[in-house]
C-alpha cells in the first residue's frame, strides 16, 4: 500500500459546501506584492566558466551539467520576458540565453543579443512570465499513473458514475483477470453508508474487483474478491487493521489498513511495464503544469527499477529523488537494503538517497498522532506508528549514513516525535547536512515551530489542504476544538520563525497542479471558490514565498539547487513560460493560470518554442 496522507479527497466537489459559490474578491487584507525589478548585468565569460565549475563541486547533487563551451553563440534566446529569476534577491529579467541546455546568460535584452548567432533561435516571450520549473517534493507519480490508467474513480463524484465506469472499464478490458484501480471517496456513499461489495457484484460479478480509495487506507472489493482471499465471517481482523462487518460477522466489502494486504496479496502484482506505463502518464501531466522536478515520497525496489528503465531509454523528463520506504515490521536492520539500492539505482536523473519513515496516521479515523487526546474520543490520541526511542536510533543511524529522513507526520505527537528524533541525530553525529523534513504538518504545536528552523529542519507543506474544506470543519476542528485549530497548517508561522518551507501536492491523494497549491498558500481559500473567508488570515504567505517554496527551497531539499531551483547562469535550463504574471493578477485568479512552455535541460517537454 501506497503512503497516503490524508483522506483528503480534494476532487469530490459533492462534499464541498461552498462548491457554487462564485469566487469572491481579494480580501481586503491582502495587499499585492510588488516586486523588485533588478536586472542583471551581463557576466563576463570568466564568471562563465568559473560558475560551470562550481555547478560541479555538490557532491550529493542528483547529475550534473555537462562541461560546455562558455563562448559562442547560444542555442536559444529568449527575450522580451518577464523573468523571475529566484535568484537569492529575487531579481527579474528580461532575457534568458541557453546553450547544451544549460543557461549560459541572464539579463536585459541586449545583453542577450551578443549571444545570438546565425543558427540561433530567438523566441519572444512577448513579456509573459518565465519562473523555473517547479519541483514538487512530496508525490506519488507511479502509484498515482497506474490508478490514472486503470480503473479511476478520482474526479467522479456520485455513485451511479462510480458504477458506470467500472462496468465499462471491465467491459472494454475483458482479459484483464482482476479488476483494479481506485480514487474513490466515502464522502460519496453518503453518511452511514458503506462501500459494500453488492454495489460492486452488480456491476462485475465474475471477476474480482479491488478499488483503493483516493486516500489510499481503504479499499473497496467484490464477492468474488474475498472468497479469493477467504475472507468470511469467521476470518479475523489482522492486527494492522478492519474488516469492515455486519452485525453477523459477514464481510462488508470495504477493507480498512492492514485488511487491504489480505486481498491485494492475491491480485497479480503490478509488472514493470505497467509501472512505466503509470510513470509515463505522470510524467506528461507534470511536465504539462510546469513540474520539472519532484521528490516521490513512497518507492520500493520495483519502483526504482521503472525510474532506472525510462531514464536508460531517455524518456524520464523528471529529475527524480527516490525516497525508500521505511518498513514498520523492521528495524535497523533495513539499513543495509537501503544502502544497496542507493548504490545501485542512483544514476543519470535518478537518485535514490532519502529514507520515508510514516510516523502516524490521519486525523479523520483518529490515527494521527496528538499531545492531548481527540475531543469526545475517551482517551484516544493516536498511534506513533513507529515507537519514539526506535525512531531516535532509526533517523540516528540513517543521517550517520548520510540518508536524507523524509516524514511523514501530521499531528502535532508526530511532529514533535520526528523533530526529537533529528534533535538525536545531530547530537550523535552532529548536522552532516543531510536535509531531514517532515511532510504534512497538519497541526504543530507552536512550542515545537521554533525547533525546525533550530534543527535545520525542512517543512515540507502541501498547502492545498490549508482551507476550511469539509475535512477541516467536519472531521477535524469537531474533534480537536478551536483553540487547537488555530494551528492547522500554520505555514505562515513556521516561515515567520526562519525555517524552510518547502512544498509538494501528495498527488494523487489531491492535484499535482501547482498553481492551485500557491493560491490557497497566499488566499487560504478554496482555489475554485469553494469558501469565501481565509483559513487562519495570519497563516498567509507572500507569493514570492510561496514560489520560493515549490522552486529553490524544493531544490535544496532535492540536493540540487545548485544546478536547478532558480533563472542563474550555470544552471540547467528548466524553465516554464506562463501564460499571465502571477504578480499582475488577483490572488484568486492564480489557480487558472496554464503553463504553455516547459523546458527540461534546454529541451521542449510540454508545449514548444514555436507556439509561444
Ligand atoms: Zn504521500
Amino acid at each position: 500500500m501506497r503512503d497516503r496522507a490524508p483522506a483528503k479527497n480534494r476532487r469530490a466537489p459533492g462534499r464541498l459546501r461552498f462548491a457554487k459559490l462564485a469566487r469572491t474578491s481579494t480580501p481586503a487584507t491582502f495587499h499585492k506584492v510588488t516586486a523588485m525589478r533588478t536586472f542583471r548585468t551581463p557576466l563576463a565569460a570568466a564568471s562563465l566558466a568559473f560558475l560551470a565549475v562550481i555547478g560541479t563541486g555538490c557532491s550529493d547533487t542528483a547529475s550534473e551539467p555537462q562541461a560546455g563551451t562558455t563562448s559562442g553563440p547560444a542555442d536559444v534566446v529568449f527575450t522580451n520576458g518577464s523573468i523571475y529569476t529566484v535568484d537569492a534577491s529575487r531579481s527579474w529579467a528580461e532575457a534568458v540565453a541557453i546553450r547544451d541546455g544549460r543557461i549560459v546568460y541572464v539579463g536585459s535584452d541586449a545583453g542577450a543579443n551578443a549571444l545570438v548567432g546565425p543558427d540561433t533561435r530567438v523566441v519572444d516571450l512577448d513579456r509573459r512570465m518565465m519562473l523555473p520549473g517547479f519541483q514538487d517534493v512530496h508525490i506519488h507519480p507511479i502509484g498515482g499513473g497506474m490508478e490514472a490508467r486503470a480503473c479511476d474513480l478520482n474526479g467522479l463524484t456520485t455513485l451511479e458514475e462510480y458504477l458506470e465506469a467500472i462496468e465499462t472499464y471491465a467491459r472494454e478490458h475483458p482479459d484483464e483477470e482482476w479488476i483494479l484501480g481506485g480514487g474513490w471517496s466515502m464522502a460519496v456513499f453518503g453518511p452511514g453508508a458503506n462501500a459494500s461489495k453488492e454495489l460492486l457484484d452488480r456491476v462485475v460479478p465474475d471477476r474480482p474487483v479491488m478499488l483503493t480509495s483516493a486516500d489510499g487506507h481503504s479499499a473497496w472489493v467484490n464477492s468474488r474478491a474475498l472468497e479469493i482471499a477467504g475472507i468470511d465471517a469467521g476470518t479475523p481482523d489482522p492486527e494492522d487493521g478492519i474488516i469492515d462487518r455486519a452485525p453477523d460477522g459477514e464481510p462488508l466489502g470495504s477493507l480498512q489498513e492492514g485488511a487491504i494486504g489480505l486481498v491485494a496479496r492475491h491480485a497479480p502484482p503490478a509488472d514493470l511495464e505497467t509501472r512505466t506505463d503509470g510513470l509515463r502518464y505522470a510524467i506528461d501531466m507534470l511536465n504539462a503544469y510546469g513540474i520539472t522536478s519532484i521528490q516521490d515520497a513512497h518507492v520500493e525496489e520495483e519502483d526504482l527499477a521503472a525510474y532506472r528503465a525510462l531514464d536508460q531509454r531517455g524518456e524520464l523528463d523528471l529529475r527524480v529523488v527516490a525516497s525508500l520506504w521505511w518498513d514498520r515490521e523492521q528495524g535497523l536492520e533495513q539499513l543495509e537494503g537501503f544502502e544497496r539500492l542507493r548504490d545501485r539505482d542512483t544514476g543519470g536523473r535518478v537518485r535514490a538517497s532519502t529514507v520515508k519513515i510514516m510516523q502516524d496516521g490521519v486525523m479523520e479515523n483518529f490515527t494521527a498522532a496528538m499531545l492531548e487526546p481527540y475531543l469526545g474520543q475517551g482517551d484516544t490520541r493516536g498511534i506513533p506508528m513507529v515507537e519514539p526511542e526506535l525512531l531516535k536510533r532509526a533517523v540516528t543511524a540513517l543521517d550517520a549514513a548520510d540518508f536524507q529522513v523524509h516524514f511523514h507526520a501530521i499531528g502535532d505527537a508526530a511532529i514533535r516525535q520526528a523533530l526529537d528524533a533529528v534533535e538525536a541525530a545531530r547530537a550523535a553525529n552532529g548536522n552532516r547536512g543531510n536535509r531531514h523534513h517532515v511532510s504534512h504538518l497538519e497541526l504543530i504545536d507552536p512550542a515545537d515551530i521554533p525547533r525546525f528552523r533550530k534543527l535545520d529542519v525542512v517543512a515540507n507543506f502541501q498547502p492545498l489542504w490549508a482551507f476550511a474544506d469539509d475535512y477541516i470543519e467536519e472531521l477535524t476542528m469537531p474533534f480537536i476544538g478551536p483553540e487547537r485549530s488555530r494551528w492547522l497548517y500554520p505555514i505562515g508561522s513556521v516561515h515567520a520563525s526562519g525555517a524552510m518551507i518547502a512544498f509538494g501536492s501528495d498527488w494523487s491523494v489531491s492535484t499535482a497542479n501547482p498553481f492551485e497549491e500557491i493560491e490557497v498558500a497566499v488566499t487560504r481559500m478554496g482555489p475554485k471558490g469553494e469558501t469565501n473567508e481565509p483559513f487562519v488570515p495570519d497563516e498567509r504567505i507572500t507569493l514570492p514565498v510561496a514560489i520560493a517554496a515549490f522552486t529553490i527551497n524544493s531544490a535544496w531539499v532535492n540536493s540540487q539547487e545548485d544546478v536547478t531551483g532558480s533563472i542563474e547562469v550555470g544552471k540547467y535550463a528548466d524553465l516554464i513560460v506562463l501564460d499571465r504574471n502571477l504578480f499582475d493578477i488577483p490572488p484568486g485568479e492564480i489557480s487558472e493560470t496554464r503553463v504553455l512552455l516547459t523546458l527540461l535541460e534546454g529541451k521542449p517537454v510540454h508545449g514548444d518554442l514555436g507556439s509561444l
